[in-house]
C-alpha cells in the first residue's frame, strides 16, 4: 500500500478539520483526499449555523479556506452523499470514508400544541436568516409577541436575531430577503424560558452579555428568578462561567428600562406545559408550570403546580439539533449519531464496521463549538491512519475515476475555485453597500458563479 484514498463526506469544520490534520500526520505512506459536500459552497454550520453579526467566529471561514486553498484536497461540492454517490461507490474508488454531516433538523418537541400554527423550530429560522440555499425565502414574522424555549446559544442567537432592529444587521452578510424579513417584523417582546434556574444556563457569556447592548432593546429578567438555592450558589461560587453569566444578569436587575421600543425578557424556572390555540389553529400563548429546585443539589427542578400563561403568536424551541440518518451506514436514532468508538464506525454487535469512519457533530452528537471538531478529527484521524490492515481495496483508486463516474451521472459539482468566484462574488455585492459581502442564496445562482 502506498497511498491512501480517502473519502472524507461533509465540508463543515469537522471534514475539513479532518483532511487537514490526515494530511500532516506522520506516516510512511501517500494521502489523497476528497472532500464530497452536499451543498454547493463549504463550511456547514460556519456559514449556515453562525450567527450573521458574529464576523469574528464566521471568520474561522478563512482558517479553513486556507485548507482548501492549500490544494492537496479536492472539494466536490453540490454532490450529496446517498443521492449522488453512494457507499458502493466509495468501496470502489477509496480505501477509507468519513463521515462528517454533523446536524441540520430541530429534535422533535412533544407538548400540546406543538403543530400550531407559528410554532416552529429554531434551527429552521436559523437556516432561514442565514441564507441556507434550501430552505423557503420567506419566514412569517407577524408576531408582536414571541417566545423561545431553551437556555443555550442556539435560543440567544434565535432570540437576539428577532429582538435586533434589522437596520442593526446591515453592517452584515445577511441577504436582502432577511433583511426585509426582519425589517418588516412587528415585535415589541421575545420571552426566553428555561426549565431551571439562572445557575444551570448553558450560555456564553459573551454571547448574553450582547443581548444587553442591542439598541433599543430592554433587558428584563425577574427579581423571583434569583432567589438562589444553596446548589445553584455552590455553583455560582466555584464555576467562572456561572459566575459571570450571573453577573451580568444581576446588573440587568439594577437597569433603568421602559424607553426601549422592544423588550428581551429571561424567564427561568419555566416548564412548558401546552401551546394555546387561537379560533385559527395558531399559537395563542404559552402554558407553563413554575418549577423550583428539587433540593438534591444537582441543578434539577421540580412543578410547583403553579401555572402560568404568557400571550404569544409565535413559539420557537431552540432545544437541540438532530442529524440525519445516511444510507447503508448505521445510525442510533436515540443519540441522533452514527453509532462509533472514537470515531471508528460500529454495527449493531459493536464490531467495528472496517473503512467506515465519523468525526464531528454526526461523531459526537449537536454540542459543542467549532474548535471542538478539532479534537474529535484528530482522534478519528488516528485510527483512520492506524487501521491501515483493514481498508478498503478499491477497484479504481485512480483519482481520474471518481471523476468520470460523476460526470457520467451528470452531477454539476462545484469546486475549491468555484467557491473563490462565489466568494468574490458576494464580496463585489457587499461593495457598493460599504459591506464586507452580500451572502448569495439561492442554489441556482451558487452554481452559476461557482461554475463560470
Ligand atoms: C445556530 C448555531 C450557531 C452556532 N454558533 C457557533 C458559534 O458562534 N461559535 C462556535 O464555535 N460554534 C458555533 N456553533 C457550533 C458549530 O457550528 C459546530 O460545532 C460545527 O459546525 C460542527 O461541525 P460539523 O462539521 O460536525 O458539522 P456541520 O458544520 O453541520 O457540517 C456538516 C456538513 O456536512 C454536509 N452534509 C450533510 N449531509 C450530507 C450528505 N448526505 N452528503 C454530503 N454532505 C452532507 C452539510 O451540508 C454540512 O456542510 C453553532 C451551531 C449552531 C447550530
Amino acid at each position: 500500500m502506498t497511498k491512501l484514498r480517502l473519502a472524507i463526506v461533509g465540508a463543515g469544520p469537522a471534514g475539513i478539520y479532518a483532511a487537514d490534520i490526515a494530511l500532516k500526520a506522520e506516516r510512511d505512506f501517500d494521502i489523497s483526499i476528497d472532500l464530497f459536500e452536499h451543498l454547493p459552497a463549504p463550511y456547514g454550520l460556519v456559514r449556515y449555523g453562525v450567527a450573521p453579526d458574529h464576523p469574528r467566529i464566521k471568520g474561522i471561514i478563512g482558517a479553513l479556506r486556507e485548507v482548501l486553498d492549500r490544494g492537496d484536497i479536492r472539494l466536490f461540492g453540490n454532490v450529496e452523499y446517498g443521492v449522488d454517490i453512494t457507499m458502493d461507490d466509495l468501496k470502489k474508488h477509496y480505501n477509507a470514508v468519513i463521515f462528517s454531516t454533523g446536524a441540520t433538523k430541530d429534535v422533535p418537541m412533544d407538548i400540546p400544541g406543538i403543530d400550531l400554527g407559528g410554532s416552529y423550530g429554531a434551527a429552521d429560522f436559523v437556516s432561514w436568516y442565514d441564507g441556507h440555499p434550501d430552505v423557503p425565502r420567506t419566514w412569517p414574522l407577524t408576531a408582536s409577541s414571541v417566545a423561545v424555549l431553551g437556555n443555550g446559544n442556539v435560543a440567544l442567537d434565535a432570540a437576539r436575531m428577532l429582538a435586533k432592529h434589522a437596520d442593526d444587521l446591515l453592517v452584515t452578510e445577511i441577504p436582502d430577503n432577511v433583511y426585509q424579513g426582519l425589517k418588516a417584523s412587528p415585535v415589541t417582546d421575545v420571552h426566553v424560558f428555561g426549565r431551571r434556574g439562572p445557575a444551570q444556563a448553558k450560555f456564553s457569556p459573551l454571547e448574553l452579555r450582547e443581548l444587553g447592548e442591542l439598541r433599543d432593546v430592554d433587558m428584563i429578567v425577574y427579581d423571583e428568578d434569583f432567589v438562589i438555592d444553596p446548589a445553584s450558589q455552590a455553583l455560582i461560587d466555584s464555576n467562572k462561567q456561572v459566575f459571570v453569566l450571573n453577573k451580568v444578569m444581576n446588573e440587568w436587575r439594577t437597569r433603568e428600562t421602559g424607553k426601549a421600543s422592544r423588550r428581551l425578557h429571561l424567564h427561568f424556572y419555566a416548564n412548558p406545559l401546552e401551546l394555546v390555540s387561537d379560533a385559527d389553529g395558531n399559537v395563542a400563548a404559552l402554558r407553563y408550570e413554575r418549577t423550583a429546585p428539587d433540593g438534591n443539589g444537582n441543578g434539577g427542578v421540580v412543578g410547583t403546580g403553579e401555572i402560568r400563561e404568557v400571550e404569544i403568536q409565535a413559539f420557537y424551541r431552540a432545544i437541540g439539533y438532530y442529524s440525519s440518518p445516511l444510507k447503508d451506514v448505521p445510525f442510533d436514532a436515540v443519540k441522533g449519531v452514527i453509532p462509533n468508538r472514537e470515531g471508528q464506525v460500529i454495527d449493531e454487535a459493536g464490531q467495528q464496521i472496517p473503512g467506515v469512519y465519523a468525526t464531528g457533530w454526526i461523531k459526537r452528537g449537536p454540542v459543542g463549538l467549532i474548535g471542538h471538531t478539532k479534537s474529535d478529527a484528530m482522534e478519528t484521524i488516528a485510527h483512520v491512519l492506524g487501521d491501515h490492515s483493514t481498508w478498503w481495496t478499491p477497484e479504481n483508486p485512480e483519482e481520474g475515476s471518481i471523476v468520470d463516474l460523476m460526470e457520467s451521472r451528470g452531477i454539476e459539482y462545484t469546486t475549491a475555485e468555484g467557491w473563490t468566484k462565489l466568494d468574490e462574488y458576494e464580496q463585489k455585492l457587499g461593495e457598493p453597500e460599504g459591506r464586507a459581502r452580500i451572502k448569495v442564496v439561492d442554489r441556482e445562482t451558487m452554481l452559476k458563479v461557482s461554475l463560470s
